[in-house]
């Protein structure tokens, strides 16, 4: 094969072990010889609609089958695949299909407004709509195209450092830059992955987290097809659903994040079900709270997890399952080909930098960025991390101006920026506070124009029009002023502490 990009990974399975269950979604499960063949049905049809190496392929779906056969029937040609976040706003979908300048879009049915939206405003060259009445047999349906579409062989030269993904995030001056990953950063990110996990070719793992997301596509999907495994594709995250496939479709390898392990352990359900197949619970984005690590020892389990950010494909610490209970807190070492130290040596708590064949050659239209992230070889991450005796990191506050929310994450410049473009806010600001549920939560300070207070319900609508939901502060509170630093910026610290005593009554 000329093609030696993630592309070619459905036919070398499929060649290897084509009978064999690759993906089940809705009750239907696929052989990898039929995504194989699908994703060549479609790599074939986006040939035919003018997409050549080097072009972008924009999705915006759930976790379906269709995400991975677009994908992969991308990838045969060499064009790029940009997933957009499904739980973006239409204004923030507008900046990312601007930027990306996508030659087609793939889009759900429920989404086909969005899709015709951006087709209309120029943004997208065309688009296709994977299932739904409305556009059967048409124009726009993708599984007319795929039909259609011949299924011979494809066999173009695409080279590991070729680029393969285009995955957005939101970046800490409040505007999204898309960070590309090249063939060769994902194949060794799923190589790290299977050696530092065990992944198995009998492993059947539920994918439930956002495919758009990198953990759930790099840590998850492609390492598991990698290895011939299973995939049960969930369209959105239910507990109950959750411990239900767990017994009846033999799940034994799952991936979430702190939240999603929190709300199954809360079920009713979870004192008598049969977790006895689940071997490999991977978690990521977010420390797991040690009283969590103990609900799921109890019933025998143990977690490996991670850190990662989407420039390093994700994975870059790896805490093995045998350290999860003395261990607790840590994010453990470097995965297997991935270097990883922190900016200043010693004890104390310094920038984490990351360098190794999973790491990004940078972000799209933003060479300064570009140039900031990736000094002297090194990824520098906007983390900051402690090393223990033993080597191991633990990540314990972060340079860059960021929370997690439910595995979300939320740059507060963006929503200072779209907030304070509300004619009743003077100035505003952002911070995320801890929160039992999501880990952390946004709180907004905002400092009114007038005397008269702005209510909270109407900022909230404000950003409803502009930003994704989970962008969105839960409390509002009131100030004169903010604090600021000596050099006049504002004092997020000083903030976090006195929302912190206002919530402790302090
Ligand atoms: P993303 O690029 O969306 O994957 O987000 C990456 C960011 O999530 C990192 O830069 C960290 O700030 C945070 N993060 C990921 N994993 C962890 C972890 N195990 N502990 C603490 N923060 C994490």
């Amino acid at each position: 094969m000329r093609n030696h990009g993630v592309g070619s990974w459905p036919a070398r399975r499929g060649r290897a072990a084509g009978a064999r269950t690759a993906v089940v979604h809705a009750g239907r499960a696929a052989a990898y010889r039929e995504l194989d063949e699908r994703s060549r049905r479609v790599a074939h049809a986006l040939e035919e609609r003018g997409v050549a190496k080097g072009d972008r392929i924009a999705y915006l779906g759930a976790n379906r089958p269709e995400f991975l056969e677009a994908m992969f029937g991308a990838a045969l040609l060499g064009a790029v695949f940009t997933p957009f976040n499904t739980r973006l706003a239409f204004a923030e979908l507008e900046v990312l299909a601007a930027d990306s300048a996508p030659v087609l879009l793939v889009a759900d049915a429920d989404r086909r407004g969005d899709a015709e939206a951006l087709y209309g405003a120029g943004l997208v060259g065309g688009f296709l709509v994977v299932g739904g009445d409305q556009v059967r047999g048409g124009e726009q349906d993708l599984e007319r195209a795929v039909a259609t579409a011949p299924s011979g062989e494809i066999d173009r030269p695409v080279e590991l450092d070729d680029p393969f993904l285009l995955l957005y995030t939101s970046g800490s001056t409040g505007r999204p830059k898309g960070v590309v990953l090249t063939h060769g950063n994902v194949t060794w990110n799923c190589v790290n992955s299977v050696v530092d996990t065990d992944l198995l070719s009998t492993d059947t793992a539920l994918v439930s987290a956002p495919m758009f997301h990198t953990a759930a596509l790099n840590m998850l999907c492609l390492p598991v097809l990698l290895k011939g495994g299973r995939l049960l594709l969930e369209e959105r995250f239910d507990a109950e659903r959750s411990l239900d496939l767990i017994e009846q479709e033999g799940v034994t390898v799952m991936f979430g994040v702190p939240a999603m392990y929190e709300s199954i352990a809360r079920s009713p359900r979870w004192q008598e079900a049969d977790l006895s197949g689940l071997r490999l619970l991977m978690c990521g984005g977010a420390p797991v709270p040690p009283p969590l690590i103990e609900l799921y020892m109890a019933r025998g389990l143990a977690f490996v997890q991670g850190y990662g950010l989407t420039e390093a494909a994700p994975g870059a610490l790896m805490l093995p399952v045998a350290d999860c209970g003395n261990k607790a807190g840590s994010a453990g070492v470097a995965a297997f080909f991935t270097d990883v130290r922190t900016a200043e040596p010693g004890p104390g708590p310094s920038e984490v930098l990351v360098e190794g064949p999973n790491v990004t050659p940078g972000y799209r239209n933003r060479p300064d960025e570009t140039a900031a992230a990736l000094r002297e070889g090194w990824l520098h991450t906007g983390d900051a991390a402690e090393v223990d005796g033993d080597g191991y990191f633990r990540i314990v506050d972060r340079v860059k101006d960021m929370y997690v929310t439910g595995g979300e994450n939320v740059y507060p410049a963006e929503v200072e920026a779209a907030l304070a473009a509300h004619p009743a806010v003077r100035e505003c600001a952002v911070v995320g506070v801890p929160d039992g549920t999501w880990g952390e939560a946004g709180a907004a300070v905002v400092v009114p124009a007038s005397d008269h207070r702005p209510d909270p319900s109407e900022l909230r609508r404000f950003l409803g029009e502009r930003l994704a939901r989970y962008k969105i502060p839960v409390s509002f509170d009131f100030a004169g002023a903010l604090p600021r630093s000596g050099v006049g910026k504002i004092d997020k610290k000083a903030l976090r502490a006195r929302l912190d005593g206002a919530r402790t009554g302090d």
